[in-house]
Parts: structure tokens; C-alpha cells; sequence
């Protein structure tokens, strides 16, 4: 029987056996906490040192601006928090309608205790414009926060744009670099980013570590209070193994971006073509070049409503795909909501299908896929004709 195929790495991303090596050692036998002095403990520390250089280098930062979190969504709330909570008098934030839930959600809450929220529309591409944050900036803005890459379709935003826009304000500039981190180049400095948030599990290394890198010299409060650990703004024992793998999984993404990243465009662009043949109801969602390398967001024409069925019948052939963004299974409709934010009618919003490529996918698998999808777009396409005629039965 053939092995499944999984092509939903937008959601999470297998470990990779190199970071699992690195960090067994750290489950095991290296058990020291980092803030204890002897041996055992300096053994800890220097190991999160070492993943925190390692951090610092994928993004060209220095070692002591990277805070280890427990996930990108922790580091989302320490940014927004923080920076907000840090700031004096009256605070302005300005994000965009299509960011993840660690950010909305955020933003959520600090509109609930006194923070006014700027949300930026965004085009049918998903891309947020630098004349409608020019034009949204006020007195009091502290803080402009935009995701670098979507989730669901892909999108990838003119950061370096918006932040100097931000910048010129005086205004500080956050990305949620979650889905963007390892798969493309992000600079902070070439970028002008403040605060920069990112996920290991997205980028073949363990569930249930981040990373904050806050630019030297920015004040954040801290949301979680204790024993003074990450600076001050992340109290609690560090968890050694998960930094150890995000530090591994780091240094192997910066090795292997460019070449990973030209290999998985090229499939994106070879499943496009193919299914423009194949299946000539399915059309691409999101910026058709700005768009992360290994990520398609495909529509049916037609069968919007019969996404989920799609994806169970993927499922079923083998192949693991997503119809949205798995971070929201508790938030119903936020895909939806993202498709009517960038302009789609009500038949359009109402699903997709999220292809996501990643490091150990092949070009069998690539092919496999290609056979599959038309078929099974077809199989849910009579079942749904069946269905409608039946009622005329
Ligand atoms: N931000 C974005 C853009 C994401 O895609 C996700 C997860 O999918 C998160 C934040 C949350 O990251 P984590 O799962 O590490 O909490």
C-alpha cells in the first residue's frame, strides 16, 4: 500500500531526525536547569545560549534580543501586550483583518480594557496597502502589527514597506512570522522589524516553543510574572529540549533555505499548471507570486460548499490537506471571514483547500497528489450532483 501523503505543513511540520537528535540529549541525561550553578545546570544554560545564537542568526539578529516563549501565540501576546502595556497614556495599535487569532484575539482583549484597534482591509489578494496604514497612523499609535505570511492563503505582506512607514511615525513595527520563518529571508534589520514572532512546530522542530526577538533598546512588560527568566519578560524553567530543537531547527532552515524554497516554488507552480488542465474549475486564492514558497490555496468553482467533503476524501485516498487553518478549529468561520475580507461574494467565501509542501515531501508524492486531487474532486462532484438531483426525485 502506498505511504500517505502529508501536504498540510501549514499547520505543523514533522520533526526533523537531525533536531530530534539534538535534542535527546536534553530528555535525557542533561536534565540541569539553566539557572543553577553548578555543572549540570551550566551544561543547560550553555545549550539555550547556543539554540538562542542559532535563532538570532536565522533572523540576523544578536543572541540577546531572541526571548524563547512556549509557542508563536505566547509570543504574539508578549508583543502586543507587552509593547501596549509598556507604553504611557492613551495607546493606538493598528493590525490587519486577516491575522492569525494570537493577534486578533489579542487585539480583542485590548480593545476590551481601554486600547483603540485600527483593523487594515486588505485587497483580493490579501495584500494590506501602505497608503491605507499611512493613512490610519495617529498621535498615539505605538504599535503597527502585521503578519509577514498568511496562514490560509499564503500571502506574503511588503513588510519592509509598512515598516518604515511605521518607523517614520515613531511608531513600533511587530510581524507574526509564524508561517513565514525559515521558508523565506527575513532580515530584521533589512526589514526594520521591532518584534518578530515565531513557532518551531512550523519549521520541523518540536510543538510548544517560540521565540520573541524584541529589538535591543524596546521596552516590553512582561505577561507572565516569576523568576525573572528570558530578561525578565519570560519567567518560568526553560524548557531546555524544546529551545534546544528550535535553536537545531533554526540552523538547519537557514542552511537549507534557499535551496528548499526554489524546490518547493517549482512544485507549487508544476501542481498549478497541472490542475489548470486536469481541473479546469480550480482557481488559485492569494497573491499568485508574493506567496509563501511550498503553500497553495486552491477554490473550486462550484463546490466551495464541498470543501470539507474534499478533504475527507483526500483523507480517505491517503493524502492529508487542510480546508483551512487548523489554529482555528475552535474559531468557526475564520476562513471564511479571511475570503470575505479579501472581497469574495458568499459562494466563494464558503471554503478552500490549503496545500502546503514541506522539507521531506518528494517528487512522487508531487505526482501521486496529481493523479489523486482530480479524481477526488470529481467523485465529490457527482456525490453533490446525486444530492441536488435527489431532491427533484
Ligand atoms: N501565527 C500564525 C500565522 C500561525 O499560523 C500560527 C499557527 O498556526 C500561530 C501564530 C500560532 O503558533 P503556535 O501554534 O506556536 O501557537
Amino acid at each position: 500500500m502506498a505511504s500517505r501523503i502529508y501536504f498540510d505543513h501549514s499547520a505543523t511540520t514533522p520533526l526533523d531526525p537531525r533536531v530530534r537528535a539534538a535534542m535527546g540529549p536534553y530528555l535525557d541525561g542533561r536534565y540541569g536547569n539553566p539557572s543553577s550553578l553548578h555543572q549540570e545546570g551550566r551544561e543547560a544554560r550553555s545549550a539555550v545560549e547556543k539554540a538562542r545564537a542559532q535563532v538570532a542568526a536565522l533572523l540576523g539578529a544578536d543572541p540577546s534580543e531572541i526571548i524563547f516563549t512556549a509557542s508563536g501565540t505566547e509570543a504574539d501576546n508578549l508583543a502586543l501586550l507587552g509593547a501596549t502595556r509598556a507604553a504611557e497614556g492613551p495607546t493606538h495599535l493598528i493590525t490587519s483583518t486577516i491575522e492569525h487569532p494570537a493577534v486578533l484575539e489579542t487585539c480583542r482583549f485590548l480593545e476590551r480594557t481601554g486600547t483603540k484597534v485600527t483593523y487594515l482591509p486588505v485587497d483580493g489578494e490579501g495584500l494590506v496597502h501602505p497608503r491605507s496604514l499611512r493613512s490610519s497612523l495617529r498621535a498615539e499609535t505605538r504599535l503597527v502589527s502585521i503578519m509577514a505570511a498568511n496562514n490560509v492563503v499564503g500571502t506574503l505582506q511588503p513588510i519592509a514597506e509598512l515598516s518604515q512607514i511605521a518607523k517614520d511615525h515613531g511608531a513600533l513595527f511587530h510581524t507574526d512570522a509564524v508561517q513565514a520563518a525559515g521558508k523565506i529571508p527575513l532580515d530584521v534589520n533589512q526589514l526594520g522589524l521591532d518584534l518578530l514572532s515565531l513557532s518551531a512546530h512550523k519549521l520541523h522542530g518540536p510543538k510548544g516553543v517560540g521565540a520573541l526577538y524584541v529589538r535591543r533598546g524596546i521596552t516590553l512588560d512582561p505577561i507572565i510574572f516569576g523568576g525573572g527568566q528570558e530578561r525578565g519578560l519570560r519567567s518560568a524553567t526553560e524548557n531546555v529540549a524544546g529551545i534546544v530543537g528550535l535553536g537545531a531547527a533554526a540552523a538547519l532552515a537557514r542552511e537549507a533555505l534557499v535551496t528548499e524554497a526554489a524546490r518547493l516554488a517549482a512544485w507549487r507552480e508544476h501542481i498549478l499548471r497541472s490542475l489548470r488542465e486536469s481541473v479546469p474549475d480550480a482557481y488559485l486564492i492569494g497573491h499568485a507570486i508574493q506567496r509563501l514558497p511550498g503553500h497553495l490555496c486552491l477554490g473550486f468553482a462550484g463546490q466551495e460548499g464541498e470543501m470539507l467533503k474534499l478533504v475527507l476524501a483526500l483523507d480517505e485516498a491517503g493524502v492529508a490537506v487542510s480546508s483551512g487553518s487548523a489554529c482555528s478549529s475552535g474559531h468557526k468561520g475564520d476562513t471564511e471571514k479571511i475570503l470575505e475580507f479579501m472581497g469574495f461574494d458568499k459562494q466563494r467565501a464558503r471554503g478552500l483547500l490549503r496545500v502546503t509542501l514541506g522539507r521531506f515531501n518528494t517528487q512522487d508524492e508531487v505526482e501521486r497528489f496529481l493523479q489523486i486531487l482530480p479524481q477526488t474532486v470529481a467523485s465529490v462532484k457527482a456525490a453533490q450532483n446525486e444530492v441536488s438531483y435527489a431532491f427533484w426525485d
